[in-house]
């Protein structure tokens, strides 16, 4: 299918044939569980702040529909393609079936740089964006959350606007919506605490304690931002730090919670602090118990991976570890914690924000979080189990299991007509 190009839609295929051949699925049947069931794009159109109109263009992948309504998130970034939404796409797939969610993988996104538009210019792109996309999603069709470049707001354009084609309010059709509109408490912080539980059990595997222990986190956003308190949290020493706009980096630890405040009021860490500059190519490298990358996709490539220092690697971003790089890791002492099962949290969240808009009868957040813990546990330990029986590496027991899962309910399904 030549529709999906570029280096991530390449690297998720190179993925699932390491998987398809470890798990020993016949050639024949890999290309239906590999490919998307549906892709969609779509032009959005925007009046422009100074009068001029202006053509965006918008995609969603829906990778397969086996085992019920897709879900996945919107990105808004200048990067986006349908290779790189279909690579999502799949890559959500893989982790809903191994978290046991009743999903398959979603994902969408607008080709912007989201800091680009102003207030108006944001709003009126996300509404033209859901608009658009009205025939082909559905609370019990596909479900969109928020990625990279979007947040809980588009979230609730996407819902209000959803909502007034239909008539009345139809909170279930998105997820990480705020609170007041129908979203849940803990969805925002779900994915950064996920990765943060999982990078604890990971280090105490390793032998290494909290209290003492130093974290580099690459990307403050949602996920980044959110780890990073975390891990300040459990008594980690977070000594590095970096968004788009700045890197920081202090041995003795940096104040994570000034950092917060200062990229919420500059829209980004830089001006933070001039003392702390550090340079962004290395800060992956440097030496620490946890590197937590919560940016963008291909950051540790084969010689990034020989090169670095930590401990544990717990991937809070999607797919930043290219296969070359898994070649090295599988022969080095690092724990990695794999994207698919580290950053789990959010759709985790997200399926009991979904779950509580259908019933409508919302939980507290103790109870959100203990669910989530008790969720990402179960999957942590289906992993550990299948690395130690298949001898294989973390990654390909994480995706062997989801895989799966999906060939599991196809074959019982049957294929149609
Ligand atoms: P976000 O838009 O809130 O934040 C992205 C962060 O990455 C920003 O701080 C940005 O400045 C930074 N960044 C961008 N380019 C960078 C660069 N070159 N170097 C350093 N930092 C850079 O996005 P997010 O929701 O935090 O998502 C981050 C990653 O986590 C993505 O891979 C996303 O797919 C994944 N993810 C997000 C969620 C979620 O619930 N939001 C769930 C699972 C996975």
């Amino acid at each position: 299918m030549s529709v999906y190009t570029g280096p991530v839609f390449e690297m998720a295929a190179r993925q699932f044939e390491t998987i398809a051949d470890h798990i020993e699925i016949p050639h024949d049947e890999r290309a239906r569980l590999l490919y998307p069931k549906r892709a969609v794009t779509v032009a959005c159109p925007i009046h422009r702040d100074d009068g001029r109109v202006a053509v965006f263009h918008g995609y969603r992948v829906q990778h397969h529909l086996t085992l019920g309504p897709t879900k996945g998130g919107t990105r808004f970034a200048a990067s986006v393609d349908l290779g790189e939404i279909g690579a999502l796409a799949i890559w959500m797939s893989w982790k809903c079936a191994l978290a046991g969610l009743p999903y398959g993988g979603a994902k969408g996104g607008i080709t912007v740089d989201p800091g680009s538009l102003s207030l108006r210019e944001l709003e009126g792109l996300s509404r033209r964006y859901m608009q658009e996309m009205i025939p082909f999603v559905g609370p019990h069709t596909d479900v969109m959350a928020p990625d990279m470049g979007t947040n809980e707001q588009v979230m609730a354009w996407f819902m209000d606007t959803y909502s007034m084609y239909q008539g009345h309010t139809v909170t279930e059709i998105v997820t990480g919506k705020p609170v007041a509109s129908g979203g849940t408490v803990g969805r925002r912080e779900a994915t950064g605490r996920g990765v943060v539980h999982l990078a604890m059990r990971a280090a105490e595997r390793a032998g290494l304690a909290a209290s003492g222990a130093t974290a580099i986190v690459q990307g403050f956003g949602n996920v980044g931002s959110v780890a990073a308190q975390e891990l300040v949290l459990r008594g980690v020493k977070v000594i590095g730090v970096s968004d788009h706009t700045a890197c920081y980096f202090d041995p003795r630890g940096l104040d994570v919670g000034a950092m917060v405040t200062h990229a919420a009021a500059h829209r980004g860490l830089a001006g933070f602090s001039n003392e702390l500059a550090a340079d962004p190519s290395t800060l992956l490298t440097r030496q620490c118990d946890i590197l937590v990358p919560a940016a963008m996709e291909r950051v540790i490539d084969g010689p990034t991976a020989e090169r670095l220092q930590c401990r544990v690697l717990a991937e809070g971003a999607n797919g930043p570890t290219t296969p070359d790089a898994d070649d090295v890791l599988t022969h080095r002492d690092i724990a990695v914690v794999p994207d698919i099962l580290c950053n789990a949290g959010g759709v985790i969240v997200s399926y009991f924000e979904w779950v509580q808009d259908l019933q409508q009868f919302f939980w507290e957040e103790d109870e959100v979080n203990q669910k989530l813990r008790a969720v990402l546990d179960r999957a942590y330990d289906r992993v550990t189990v299948r690395v130690a029986r298949d001898r294989v590496y973390a990654r390909t027991a994480a995706m062997a299991i989801g895989v799966e899962r999906v060939r599991d309910a196809k074959q019982t399904r049957g294929l149609f007509p």
